[in-house]
């Protein structure tokens, strides 16, 4: 099992397979991607290795991420191969939702059963606007098409003051969508501290309105991540807040990364990411990966340091997916 030197188990591991993405979120790569185009990411074999040792030690959850993840075209190999691993009970993805009614079937017969769409606003003039794509109707079709499919459905909408910090719309869309929103603070990265500044706003108050208008916390398994979520008899969909910069945020952390080029992230927000590349090699024993993990997570940070402005080497959350 995956544990940490502060008994923090992890079963749930976010794995991206590409840095690249189409999109030009505002707080995420305003100016689009910008890296090197021939960079070479995880190929399937090192990421079947990585899943099997992952899955050996504990592993049951796997998010794939990026980047955006539909861009590469052996997506449907990979989900499969992650959803054919021995312990892996869920596989989930996050993506941007493009071309999502043409790729969803194909994505869930390969076996994906969860899936996040990022949708930061209802209004498709300021979706386009802070997406750089006017795609919003094509997203939210995909939606319906993989609700029909029985997936388990979550929309996350990044929370921008004086961006999309209305929540009628949503809360309108909610009352006759059986999804989980879930809205998250912005956090603040290398390259865009001074969008943190001037969008930040806390969950809190978020939260506040939300009980005010007859929401209801719902109970926390033990084993639930970090967010916060609430339902209202009114209402088919729920709302989560995953509030990073609220109190003891880190301890209910439950879940590592890897970047698309073969880092291990013990936190979102750490300096680096520690280079496990050579033992993710598919001629190498497993066995060999399961004991570097196990030694490196002894190194895990109790929290973020986020309240003290330090956001890491992070430069922009699509390098390790969210
Ligand atoms: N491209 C996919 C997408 O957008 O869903 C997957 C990768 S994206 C980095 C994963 C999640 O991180 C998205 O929901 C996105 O909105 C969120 N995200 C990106 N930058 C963020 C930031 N600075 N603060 C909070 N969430 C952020
Ligand atoms: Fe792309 Fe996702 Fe970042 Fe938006 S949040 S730019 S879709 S990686």
């Amino acid at each position: 099992m995956l544990t940490d030197a502060l008994g923090r188990r992890f079963y749930y591991l976010r794995l991206s397979i590409t840095d690249v993405c189409n999109f030009r979120c505002t707080y995420c790569l305003p100016d689009g991607y910008q890296g090197k185009p021939n960079e070479s990411f995880l190929t399937l074999p090192e990421i079947r290795q990585t899943i099997t040792a992952f899955a050996d030690l504990g592993t049951e959850k796997i998010r794939i991420t990026g980047g955006e993840p539909s861009l590469r075209k052996d997506l449907p190999d990979i989900i499969a191969a992650a959803a054919q691993t021995k312990g892996i009970r869920t596989l989930a993805m996050t993506s941007n939702g493009y071309k999502l009614p043409k790729r969803i079937d194909g994505w869930v017969e390969a076996g994906l059963n969860q899936l996040n769409v990022s949708i930061d606003s209802l209004d498709p003039r300021q979706f386009a606007s802070i997406t750089g794509h006017d795609r919003l109707q094509e997203i939210l079709t995909g939606l319906d098409r993989a609700a029909e499919l029985g997936i388990k459905v979550k929309v996350n909408a990044v929370l921008m003051r004086g961006l999309n910090d209305q929540l009628s719309e949503f809360l309108g869309w909610l009352k006759h969508t059986p999804v989980t929103l879930r809205f998250i603070e912005v956090m603040e990265t290398g390259d865009h501290s001074d969008f943190f500044k001037k969008h930040h706003m806390s969950g809190q108050s978020v939260k506040q309105q939300l009980l005010n208008e007859g929401w209801q916390p719902v109970l926390r398994a033990k084993s639930d991540g970090p967010a916060e979520e609430f339902w209202h008899p009114d209402y088919q969909g729920r709302i989560g807040l995953i509030m990073p910069y609220s109190k003891d945020f880190c301890a209910s952390c439950n879940r590592l990364r890897v970047s698309s080029l073969g880092k291990l992230h013990l936190c979102l927000f750490s300096d680096h990411g520690l280079d496990i590349r050579p033992w993710m090699a598919a001629e190498r024993d497993p066995a060999e990966l399961q004991e570097k993990l196990v030694s490196l997570l002894q190194h895990k940070a109790p929290s973020h340091l986020l309240h003290e402005g330090k956001s890491g080497g992070t430069q922009n959350l699509s390098i390790i997916g969210g």
